[in-house]
């Protein structure tokens, strides 16, 4: 049943990245592999992740 739970959820998070392609980004906390959406907007941000509170730096293209 786990394995169930896993596959609807990762359906779940491929139909917002879909849906949010536009607007946000998924990107995966280094720290804790939280899966965090932010804002499309391209270049360098600093990140604190609201799960682990650590901070870490992307580039969005
Ligand atoms: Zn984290």
């Amino acid at each position: 049943m786990r394995l169930l739970k896993e596959a609807r959820n990762s359906l779940l998070l491929c139909r917002n990245k879909w849906r949010d392609r536009k607007t946000h980004v998924y990107h995966r906390c280094p720290h804790c592999r939280a899966m965090l959406r932010l804002p499309r907007r391209p270049g360098f941000h600093g990140v604190t992740c609201p799960r682990c509170g650590q901070h870490f730096d992307m580039t969005v293209k």
